[in-house]
């Protein structure tokens, strides 16, 4: 029997993908022990912190998770941080495989004139400040102005989007943290601007997201007809399945009637973004449209979502923000699986089978097991969340949500989580 020992640091979807790729790989001559290592006190990465709270169907893939996590030989260690109590070298030295499942947490940048004024945010600040991430409880966005827009025809863009523009009792029945929808019920934000700098025949956006637009109950949903039918005939009797299925999502969005909600979403195409501009804030953003010309929207608060990059580990090497590797090897024993080795792209599930492939690689490249090791005698924190503190905390704030019809309130500090935890 072959015993060995694997770190996963991240405990996101694909750091719980890759432990199951590993548990389904034993055998009666082969098993695992699995320590997941943590930054947050809190697990499920993405799936607590990035996923909209309107969508909570895409949530329940934690169910996965917690099965995975109470499998034998898998062993959560939340709040601990790489290169604070423990660093990767001896994470290296003592396991048999280091596998980073860390993910894109840096905004990217546009890179224009005025990005950095007041009033100008990244995505990669405002999701988790709506998903109550402890990191980002301190934003403060500017809601006191009429107009949002927002920059980047993805998913993000669009989950970003819908929520400035929603009702906010539409958000009562989710697990929102609470700071943000105390924020947004005093919004004054009643048009969001969706802005796409090429043609709809190339949005990011995936047509299930778009078919939910039109069932929004308190929004307005505007794309221009004529946006839709140039792209239509740039896109040519045989577009790909996707793009046929955007457009056509597309086309019923444009054919909706209009007007009347107070709030609106409404999408621009073929704007570049040229410079945000304001005296100590942003007060316009100035486009160059596909004809040369400028166009200019007067708002105090645009939002970035034009991708991820890896916020970078001490002793990783990186390039093009991703984590620099072959098929998710990096070097030695270190492996790496899903946005920190891909980038930024696909959705939950598309990490199943790439870290399924990464784990499958890494165990063709096993040696002789190394001798057992106990994380706890290596990290100089006596504040570790186990999996049974962990349980706690999710039991804790599912009661709290509970008498609200919430399927939870999330804690959103360090200090609130552990005492929840029981620390
Ligand atoms: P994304 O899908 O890659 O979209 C990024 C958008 O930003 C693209 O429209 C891109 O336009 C634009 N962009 C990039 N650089 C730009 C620039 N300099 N100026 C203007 N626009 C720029 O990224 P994402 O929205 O962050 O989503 C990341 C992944 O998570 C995607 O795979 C997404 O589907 C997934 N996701 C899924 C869901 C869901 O399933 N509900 C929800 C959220 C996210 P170009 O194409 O012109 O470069």
């Amino acid at each position: 029997m072959r015993s060995y020992k694997i770190a996963i640091i991240g405990a996101g979807p694909s750091g719980y993908f890759a432990a199951q790729a590993l548990q389904n790989l034993q055998s009666d001559e082969l098993s695992f022990t699995i320590d997941m290592i943590e930054r947050l006190p809190t697990p499920w990465g993405l799936v607590r912190s990035g996923v909209a709270p309107d969508h909570p169907k895409i949530k329940t893939v934690s169910k996965v998770f917690e099965k995975i996590a109470t499998t034998t030989g898998f062993n959560l260690y939340g709040n601990i941080e790489l290169g604070r109590d423990i660093s990767i070298e001896v994470l290296k030295e003592k396991y048999d495989a280091v596998v980073l499942a860390t993910g894109s947490a840096l905004g990217k940048k546009l890179g224009i004139a005025g990005e950095d004024l007041p009033g100008s945010i990244s995505a990669a600040e405002f999701v988790p400040w709506y998903n109550g991430h402890p990191d980002a409880v301190t934003l403060t966005p500017n809601l006191d102005c009429e107009t949002a827009v927002v920059i980047g025809a993805g998913n993000v863009a669009m989950d970003v989007a819908r929520m400035l523009a929603l009702e906010p009792s539409e958000l009562d029945a989710t697990d929102t943290a609470i700071h943000a929808i105390d924020a947004l019920r005093n919004s004054k934000i009643r048009k969001v601007v969706i802005s796409a700098r090429r043609g709809p025949e190339f949005a990011a956006f995936t047509s299930p997201e778009l078919r939910d637009l039109p069932k929004l109950e308190h929004t307005n949903v505007l794309m221009q007809p004529a946006d839709i039918a140039a792209a239509l005939d740039r896109a040519g009797a045989e577009p790909e399945k996707e793009v046929r299925n955007n457009l056509e999502a597309m086309r019923l969005i444009s054919e909706l009637e209009q007007g009347k909600h107070e709030r609106t979403m409404e999408f621009q195409f073929l704007c570049t973004p040229k410079e945000f501009r304001g005296d100590g804030k942003v007060e316009e953003v100035v486009f160059t449209t596909s004809s040369g010309e400028e166009k200019v929207i007067k708002t105090g608060l645009i939002i970035t979502a034009i991708g991820y990059e890896a916020d970078p580990l001490t002793g990783i090497p990186y390039e093009k923000g991703k984590v620099l590797n072959s098929d998710g090897y990096v070097s030695e024993n270190l492996y790496v699986v899903g946005w920190a080795k891909r980038g930024p792209s696909g959705v939950i599930g598309t990490n199943k089978s790439d870290a399924a492939d990464v784990m499958n690689l890494l165990l063709s490249n096993m040696k002789e097991p190394k001798p057992a090791v106990e994380l706890a005698t290596l990290v100089a924190s006596d504040k570790v969340i186990t999996q049974s503190h962990w349980e706690s905390i999710n039991a804790a704030e599912i009661a709290a949500g509970e008498p609200h019809g919430k399927p939870r309130i999330k804690a959103v500090s360090r200090e609130e989580l552990l005492r929840l935890g029981g620390l």
